[in-house]
């Protein structure tokens, strides 16, 4: 099972904290949208993915085991 980050498009504001706090897992697009930069979620950088999740202002975010 790995760890992958879902991200909600719908949901997205664009506010940028994702990939503000995380430019190793998240960049943006020209759009200012969130875009993967890693997936799955490598071991040692599963912390942060947790706490992007957490601080994400409009829940888009999450994890997903699969
Ligand atoms: S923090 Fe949440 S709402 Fe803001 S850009 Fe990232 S995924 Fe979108």
């Amino acid at each position: 099972m790995a760890e992958h980050l879902i991200i909600d498009r719908n949901a997205c504001a664009g506010h940028g904290l994702c990939y503000g706090g995380a430019p190793e897992i998240l960049d943006c697009d020209d759009q200012g949208d969130p875009v993967l930069l890693v997936d799955p979620i490598p071991d040692d950088q599963l912390d942060k993915a947790r706490l992007v999740v957490s601080i994400c202002p409009e829940r888009a975010l999450s994890l997903q085991s699969r």
